[in-house]
């Protein structure tokens, strides 16, 4: 096939010449990048090899340079590419972190100054060549019978050639012309300091030739393998120091950051398999995006890789988790599909996840403001596991942490430490759920339970109450919304008679309430929830909060149209005065106005929107004018 000129897409353009411009100064990382490339393409090869004989094995990546020509090359004997993949892999940008690259790039409006900690961030893979090249070359071959090499050449500017090409052995070589000021890259020391600092681990041999001349003044080449290849899975937790596991992290998360926690497991008995496993620090840019896909843990068996996307290895609700798992037991040519239903798989899973759990509870008991700090950031995602994954969930209900209405902000407290912290007397564990802390902290129906002493946990996060409807009990004790039903605290008897009594007293009045707001509430009625504002609003029990209904209203979902009850403090001044109103005329029309402001300051402290707030504030206007009169 004839030589071809083609046009980079846009959005590749845009990101080649953010490289070729760009002012990162850890250029260091194009090795690196091209070094994953490589043996990710010799990670396929070796895979196709268990089930086809052409294939060759003799995995390496080796590294040349020219220093006369000003080059460095980077060649494996991978998978390679036919002309249609280099067209689609290396012409348009497929790979997901770049795309997010771009992305975030332009919501930063390119603002220059923050592209170099953004390359850190994403890696960009291939491109990232152009922060030294002046040219890139790839010539590559694909790993099939019969296969016709093709090389692909560009400058980054706008355009690229594809042309056939002669090459005789399967993979791929890189060759890269270095600009001048990036001849550093040419040195023997350089590179190998890079590859053991950033692909130590990489399990094939990287190799580079040491030029020595002998006194005779001829020449020997010996070829130096630069890693040590030792898969970091296979080390004893001792051997292996923070540097390695921050590079091994790097490698699999494909993100910026650092693992928080290393988790190795080393499983004999019934299943076998090593496994490094990370939590880290922080979320991928992405990961709490809708479309996250969770891409599960790289698998091995016996060291050969299989799949760097085995999800059934980790339960949902241990997406944020990176790691390799190294499995023993399975049989090698095991093909994807099969592994799917593999109960081996199954087996593997528990264990991790038993190990995961305990790993974290070690956390929580022994560095707490570590662990306080991986709830904050994946707290959300664990506790879905108290819902879906019955077996563990008093497990997972030990690991959940809440803010409380007695704690600080920021801080948070575990279930135990709530129970742990109930007075006698106390028979049940309450808990009021809403947008934020700040949004809470303002609840009226708080004010008994400050009153009392009565600690309240506060669920703030969107799949709290969702989780709820699993959560049922801890230590015995039934959890119970604050906003929902009746409260029943030490001296509810005493108070409870008052609440019937006063009942009693004002029946007509709370009738007529309840007719002039009908039909949004179902009741009127005394509560002893209260202690310094008039009234609020509560959920029967059982019904959907208030923060729920807002919630799926935000997800423009249907949301049954609930009745809510209406509850007024007894000790309040206004009873007497609206009674005073009744009294005087059952009729009177100021009852409506009086009856709709009531509905209205409940909904407002509660943070719901007003039905009519024109309405309001001219009642609002017309009462103050009235008592500055006075
Ligand atoms: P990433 O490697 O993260 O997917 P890159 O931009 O570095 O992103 O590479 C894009 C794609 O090009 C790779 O996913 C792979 O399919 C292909 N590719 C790159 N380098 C090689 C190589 N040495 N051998 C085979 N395929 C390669």
């Amino acid at each position: 096939m004839a030589g071809q000129t083609k046009k980079f897409k846009t959005e590749v353009q845009h990101l080649l010449d953010l490289m070729i411009h760009s002012l990162y100064s850890n250029k260091d990382i194009f090795i690196r990048e091209l070094i994953a490339n490589a043996a990710d393409a010799i990670d396929k090869a070796r895979f196709e090899s268990l089930t086809t004989k052409h294939i060759a094995q003799d995995w390496a990546v080796r590294i040349n340079v020219d220093k006369e020509n000003k080059t460095i090359q980077i060649s494996d004997n991978g998978i390679g590419m036919t002309r249609d993949e280099v067209v689609e892999n290396i012409g348009t940008i497929a790979k997901s972190g770049t795309k997010a690259f771009i992305k975030a790039m332009e919501e930063q409006n390119a603002s220059t100054a923050d592209i170099p900690e953004l390359i850190g961030q994403f890696g960009v893979g291939f491109y990232s060549s152009f922060m030294v090249a002046e040219k890139v070359v790839l010539t590559t071959k694909k790993a099939e019978k019969d296969s016709q090499a093709v090389c692909w050449t560009s400058t980054g500017k706008s355009s690229y050639t594809i042309e056939d090409a002669e090459k005789d052995t399967q993979g791929t070589d890189v060759i890269v012309y270095l600009k001048e000021d990036a001849v550093q890259y040419l040195e023997n020391w350089k590179i190998s300091e890079i590859v053991r600092k950033y692909s130590d681990f990489i399990e094939y041999p990287i190799t580079l030739p040491y030029v020595k001349t002998n006194e005779d003044k001829t020449e020997t080449v010996e070829i130096r393998t630069l890693n040590s290849q030792k898969a970091i899975w296979l080390k004893s937790p001792s051997e292996i120091s923070e540097d390695e596991h921050k590079s091994f992290f790097a490698h699999l998360s494909h993100h910026g950051g650092e693992p928080l926690k290393a988790v190795q497991i080393s499983a004999e008995g019934t299943t076998e398999f090593k496994a490094l496993i990370y939590i880290p620090e922080k979320a991928p840019y992405n990961f709490f995006m809708p479309d996250f896909q969770k891409k599960g843990l790289q698998l091995y068996v016996r060291r050969v890789f299989i799949t760097d996307e085995c999800k059934d290895l980790i339960p949902d609700y241990l997406r944020f988790l990176c790691g390799v798992v190294d499995s023993s037991d399975l049989p090698l040519n095991v093909s994807r599909e099969i592994l799917q239903e593999n109960p081996l798989l199954n087996k593997i899973q528990k264990n991790v996840t038993l190990k995961v759990l305990g790993e974290l509870k070690k956390m929580q008991e022994k560095e707490p403001e570590k662990y306080l700090s991986f709830f904050k950031e994946f707290g959300k995602v664990l506790k879905e596991g108290i819902h879906l994954d019955f077996t563990n969930q008093e497990k997972i209900k030990d690991l959940a942490m809440y803010e409380s209405m007695n704690t600080e902000p920021g801080k948070m407290i575990s279930l135990k430490e709530y129970v742990d912290a109930m007075a006698p007397s106390q028979k049940e564990i309450y808990y009021i759920s809403g947008e934020s802390r700040k949004a809470l902290e303002n609840s009226p129906a708080l004010e008994v339970f400050r009153s009392k002493g009565c600690d309240v946990l506060f669920m703030t996060d969107p799949i709290d109450e969702w989780v709820m409807q699993s959560m049922q009990q801890y230590a015995k004790k039934h959890f119970k919304s604050a906003d929902k039903g009746d409260v029943e605290l030490d001296d509810t008897e005493v108070s409870k008679e008052k609440i019937k009594k006063a009942g009693e007293t004002h029946k007509n009045l709370l009738e007529c309430l309840q007719k002039e707001l009908a039909p949004e509430i179902k009741e009127v009625r005394f509560t002893n929830r209260l202690t310094d504002s008039a009234c609020c609003l509560v959920a029967d029990e059982g019904a959907l909060s208030s923060h729920m209904e807002r919630l799926f209203k935000a997800m423009n979902q249907e949301v049954p149209e609930t009745q809510r009850i209406l509850e007024i403090n007894p000790n309040h001044p206004l009873v007497e005065a609206l009674q005073g109103v009744y009294d005087q005329d059952s009729n009177a029309p100021e009852l409506n106005k009086y009856a709709k402001l009531l509905f209205d300051q409940a909904l407002l402290t509660e943070g719901s929107p007003i039905p009519d707030p024109l309405a309001f504030s001219r009642n609002v206007a017309e009462l103050m004018v009235k008592a500055i009169k006075k």
